[in-house]
């Protein structure tokens, strides 16, 4: 009797998990509490259930192109943010390097070895509050058409707030095409970790790059201690102002900050929340960066089969990555392009669903500027 009960238990997840992924393969969305369901998978069976099924919806939306990004760090350090995850806030005493806005070279470097590694865009990425028009402005300008007249490698940026339309035209009138800007966590744990500035300090900024015609890319960090519902509302928010490259970053602890100390994420926990944000955000790009290689040691490769399309090559801001090579080698075993070149035509920077017209861009960062 129990025997029955406990078979007819076994094959419910797999089914649920099933009829999910089917209908996210046959264009549907999950809801919120669908998706908590699958955040709330405790078993190992059903969690590479729902990895297989990540990977099902990677491949049906993304083919077995990888998109591969590189950031080079334009101004270290000495930042005014309290971010309690990052080494560059002045805040805490970390040892990170410190260092003003860099001069043109060292980027011209980072965009020949982007080219030359097949990279798909270099990010340039400066730890300050946000930028605002004057000659800083100018010199981040001045250093995105270098960066775009030196090859095929995308120049995009990672800057800060923005407060004004103003500064978001320039950047595109110097050719931008995508703009990073995390919004880290879900809206209710925010305050746990930064108190300086505002999810919706966060949420303007996209509003503004939204309206300028600039992609967004944006995702989080996941082990701050925050709960799987908030990773849940995380990328709800995300697939809501419409994000068309979500980093999922895995918590690194840098000593000297506030979570030094914090326990790190078990590996298949990670791995299920890279499902789960495929299952929520099916068309869009999910790049793992910072912290892969140290939370998930010999399972990084798993990443791909959980969903993930983009990769975060090269060494990260603070943090040491492996080396490219074996990036390339790793996703070249795995029967994967390395080489995916244009942002998805399909994307028009809505929240992926089928509903294109009713999720323009322009709409969504009305909303969040209203
Ligand atoms: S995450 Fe960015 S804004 Fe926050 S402290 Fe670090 S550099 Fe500053």
């Amino acid at each position: 009797m129990s025997a029955a009960k406990v078979d007819a238990n076994v094959s419910e997840i797999p089914a649920r998990i099933a009829e999910l992924g089917q209908r996210v393969l046959d264009g549907g969305q999950v809801a919120r509490e669908e998706a908590l369901e699958l955040f709330a998978l405790e078993d190992s069976a059903d969690i590479h259930t729902l990895l297989s099924w990540g990977n099902r919806i990677r491949e049906h939306y993304k083919g077995n192109k990888i998109h591969l990004c590189s950031i080079v760090n334009a101004k270290a350090g000495a930042c005014s943010e309290n971010c309690s995850f990052c080494s560059q806030s002045a805040a805490y005493q970390t040892g990170s390097p410190r260092y003003s806005f860099v001069d043109p070279e060292p980027v011209a470097e980072a965009g020949e070895e982007a080219n030359r590694n097949g990279v798909t865009a270099v990010g340039l990425v400066a730890a300050w509050r946000g930028l605002k028009e004057g000659p800083m402005l100018d010199e981040v300008c001045d250093r995105i058409r270098e960066m775009k007249d030196q090859g095929q490698t995308r120049p995009d940026a990672s800057l800060g707030l923005i407060e004004s339309q103003e500064v978001a035209n320039r950047l595109k009138e110097a050719g931008l095409e995508c703009y990073g800007h995390n919004l880290e966590s879900s809206e209710r744990f925010f305050p746990e970790h930064c108190t300086t500035h505002t999810f919706e300090d966060r949420l303007r900024t996209i509003g503004f790059l939204k309206k300028a015609g600039i992609k967004i890319c944006s995702g989080g960090i996941i082990g701050m201690g925050e709960t799987r519902e908030d990773r849940c509302d995380l990328a709800m928010s995300l697939r809501e102002i419409g994000a068309s490259v979500v980093p999922v970053n895995i918590l690194n602890p840098i000593e000297g900050t506030p979570l030094a100390e914090q326990e790190p994420l078990p590996p298949l926990e990670i791995l299920k929340t890279i499902a789960c944000f495929r299952f929520i955000l099916p068309r869009k790009e999910i790049m793992i960066a910072g912290g892969r290689t140290v939370n998930l040691r010999d399972l990084q490769c798993m990443v791909f089969q959980a969903g993930a399309s983009a990769l975060m090559v090269g060494n990260y801001l603070t943090t040491l990555n492996q080396p490219v090579e074996k990036d390339l080698q790793m996703l070249r075993d795995l029967g994967l392009d390395p080489d995916w070149t244009e942002f998805d035509p399909n994307d028009a920077g809505g929240c992926g669903c089928d509903e294109k017209e009713s999720c323009a861009p322009t709409e969504v960062s009305e909303t969040v500027m209203a």
